[in-house]
């Protein structure tokens, strides 16, 4: 029986395996199919603490080898279904399955793309969908968030302190976002709303070039898609509570189930960042670490 099987291999998996193997519990992640995380689909990361600049993928694979260098076994697998409704808890993957006495979920989210050719070809050429990330790319250039609800509001706003004029273009008449976040983009200057307009491509060779939407082309040096994210937390339906988006609820980094724990994006609708999440992960280690003493 393990200890704790943390599950997912993005920032905050890693982070809790390097913790709870130098505590000595000797860690299993089952890292997913593919492993790595969001951070894979990412070019330059430049937020990170202690890394001016450096690839995402370059980033996970440092931390992975860091958890490595301590001893820490991996499955590039997907867990397909948990059992936590008994101790030990057991964990399936598609040909066999594990028990262990706490889990960590790390199972992260997903953003949400449009899903056009062009946008995926030019994903970290000019196409985000992040703007703290990736704002600080596009000073004094003109850019263009797709979506109408809170996200991507805020997404236009932060745009602002970088571009010198931010479009957003939404596919219906009006914006879903809260009255208060439509006030502060409707009175910021940067910002021209474009609405009944649907992005159909993603304009430019090498880089973004501009968008045509319904009707029109824009010449934009960006473009943040913000229709959503979805955590990856499917598998969990019906385990532990989960609130209305799907992301898992917890306290003190403990989900509804003792001895199951949560950290990253599948509990962070806020704040999503690499920095985040492995904060998230060493918390929850440590709280595994007291519970397992207990
Ligand atoms: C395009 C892009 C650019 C970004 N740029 C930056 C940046 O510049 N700076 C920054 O700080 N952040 C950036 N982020 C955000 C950052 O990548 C995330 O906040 C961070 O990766 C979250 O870490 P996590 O460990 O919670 O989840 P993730 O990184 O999403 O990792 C989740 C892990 O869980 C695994 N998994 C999922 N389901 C299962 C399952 N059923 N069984 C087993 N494993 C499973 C996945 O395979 C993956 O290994 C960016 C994100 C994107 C998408």
């Amino acid at each position: 029986m393990e200890n704790v099987i943390i599950i997912g291999g993005g920032p905050a998996g890693l982070a809790a395996a390097i913790y709870n193997a130098r505590a000595n519990l000797k860690p299993l992640v089952i890292a997913g199919s593919p492993p790595g995380g969001q951070l894979t689909l990412t070019t330059e990361v430049e937020n990170y603490p202690g890394f001016e600049s450096i690839l995402g993928p370059e980033l996970i694979l440092k931390m992975r080898k860091h958890a490595e260098k301590f001893g820490v076994r991996f499955f590039d697998q997907n867990v397909v279904k948990v059992d936590f409704s008994k101790k030990p808890f057991e964990v399936f993957l598609p040909d066999s399955s594990s028990t262990t006495k706490s889990v960590i979920i790390a199972t992260g989210a997903k953003a949400l793309w449009l899903n056009l050719p062009s946008e995926q070809r030019l994903r970290g050429k000019g196409v985000s969908a992040c703007a703290t990330c990736d704002g600080f790319f596009f000073k004094e250039k003109t850019v263009a968030v797709i979506g109408g609800g809170d996200t991507a509001m805020e997404e236009a706003l932060t745009l602002t302190k970088f571009a010198k004029k931010v479009y957003i273009v939404h596919r219906r008449d009006s914006f879903r976002a809260s009255k208060i976040m439509q006030d502060r983009v409707l009175n910021n200057k940067r910002i021209e709303v474009i609405l009944n307009s649907q992005v159909e491509e993603v304009l430019g060779e090498l880089k973004v070039e501009g968008i045509r939407i319904t009707g029109r082309e824009l010449q934009v040096d960006g473009v943040f898609i913000a229709i959503g994210h979805k955590p990856d937390t499917d598998v969990f339906k019906g385990k532990i509570e989960l609130d209305k988006k799907g992301y898992i609820v917890v306290k003190d980094y403990m989900t509804t189930v003792p001895g199951v724990f949560a950290a990253g994006d599948c509990v962070d609708h806020k704040y999503r960042q690499a920095a985040t999440a492995v904060g998230m992960g060493v918390a929850a280690a440590l709280e595994v670490e007291r519970y397992l003493e207990g």
